[in-house]
């Protein structure tokens, strides 16, 4: 079978957008009747009142601060963003917390059950299917993707190997001790995973992977196709968020992604004003609601995530809306000496023409009124030290025609940088009044 909801991934556009506004409507009326955020919010707007898309700009947007100063009220710890009664709450989880205080995210059975739903269309669109042994090398905490990630594969009918409490040799070891033949990942774990199994000499690609799919960060094309190189296997990306859940996944056509409709109602929004929805090719906000989770309720949820809106047309068949590439997040888009400045940029680069740079942080910083803008990198330790010179100086060249920056390069001893396994902080502005989330 071609698609994991046959039904539902080859509507018409029209019928999609139909099931959406239905669903919209009603989980407006819902939110405004048991949530304390949105019944304040949401004053003298009715559900009745959303009849097309162009009626949605009368709602205002949703963002983080708002959650979390909600949820300072009662009943601890979700207060006012809570949408169902505390007793029939199951699940716990939170966000990570990285950019102030976490956010508590309430789950019934049923909504948790709606959130895996929505993480089957995913892994089956990355071509995950019951013969696959999936190997999943992190401890999931309290953190929701790889729950989600861990319940969806069963109710697909894989297998799963959990490989938290390990080390990364450990984890190798276990991979081929199981013959796991399938990964869920980070980009940056993925690629730390390849770099440990060489220096233990196996090639990464003996380790028989057939497939993998990532998350948590943005993935420059460079850097999944050096994941597919390094593995020999196709690699899969997603987009999600601990609020609304993942909403949109690459199918096998590896093309964009697709939103997965119609779960959520996604609107890309114009990066200034975010007012009107981009056109195709463009670059936008993200602004999503999950239109059918109710102990959370979340109505044009900002995710601050930027992305370029592709065509609604895909060689897979599928209807959905997509989205043809994540550029980053809104905060992490910087002016650096006038010049709009994206960290994805430098990523892509070095994913793509310098193999022997292992791990790298950019830091901005204003020296005399100037902003100085520097790349600290860490080459392989067997690389000749005669050659660390030449890297360094095509280091400045390739990034000043990527970026129309000047870099100041600086080598950096091997294992000297920070190794992430979530949520890579390889950007740091340390200029007075920028925020550095
Ligand atoms: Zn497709």
């Amino acid at each position: 079978m071609k698609y994991w909801n046959p039904y539902l991934e080859t509507l018409p556009r029209g019928d999609l957008e139909r099931i959406e506004l239905s669903y919209f409507r009603n989980i407006l009326s819902f939110a405004k009747e048991h949530s304390i955020l949105y019944r304040e919010k949401l004053k003298g707007i009715e559900g009745r009142d959303i009849q097309s898309f162009d009626d949605l700009k009368r709602i205002p947007l949703t963002d983080k601060e708002e959650l979390r100063r909600y949820q300072e009220m009662e009943p601890f710890p979700y207060g006012g963003i809570l949408g169902t009664d505390i007793g029939k709450v199951t699940t716990f989880r939170q966000t990570s917390g990285t950019t102030g205080k976490p956010v508590y995210v309430p789950e019934t059975y049923e909504s948790w059950q709606w959130r895996i739903e929505a993480w089957c269309h995913i892994l089956y669109m990355a071509g995950f299917r019951p013969r696959h042994r999936i190997f999943l090398p992190f401890v999931y905490n309290v953190y929701v993707a790889f729950w989600e990630g861990h319940y969806a594969s069963e109710k697909l009918g894989c297998e799963l190997i959990p490989g938290g409490g390990l080390d990364t040799k450990g984890r190798i070891y276990k991979i081929l001790e199981v013959k796991a033949n399938a990964m869920m990942n980070t980009p940056t774990y993925g690629l730390h995973i390849a770099e440990e199994a060489k220096n233990l000499g196996i090639d990464p690609a003996s380790l028989g992977i057939e497939r993998m799919l990532c998350a948590g960060e943005p993935m420059p094309l460079a850097t999944r196709l050096r994941l597919e190189q390094v593995y020999r296997c196709p690699v899969y990306d997603h987009i999600g968020g601990t609020e609304p859940c993942a909403w949109a996944g690459m199918c096998e056509a590896q093309d964009g992604m697709h939103v997965i409709e119609p779960f959520f109602l996604v609107e890309i929004l114009d990066r200034e004003t975010l007012q009107k929805e981009v056109e195709e090719g463009q670059m936008g906000v993200a602004v999503v609601t999950p239109l059918g989770r109710r102990s959370f309720p979340l109505i044009r949820f900002n995710t601050k995530d930027l992305v370029i809106r592709g065509k609604d047309s895909c060689a897979c068949g599928r209807t959905s809306k997509k989205i043809k590439e994540v550029v980053g997040r809104t905060d992490d888009l910087r002016k650096v000496r006038g010049v709009l400045f994206s960290p994805k940029t430098v990523e892509e680069v070095i994913r793509r023409e310098f193999q022997e740079v292992e791990e790298f942080e950019i830091v901005v910083e204003r020296r005399d009124l100037m902003d100085v803008i520097s790349l600290r990198a860490e080459v392989n330790p067997r690389l000749p030290i005669s050659s660390i010179e030449q890297t360094k100086a095509r280091l400045k060249e390739s990034l000043k025609i990527a970026t129309n920056l000047s870099f100041n390069v600086i080598m950096e001893p091997p294992g000297s940088l920070p190794r992430y396994m979530l949520k890579a902080k390889r950007f740091k502005d340390m200029r007075e009044g920028e925020k550095n989330e």
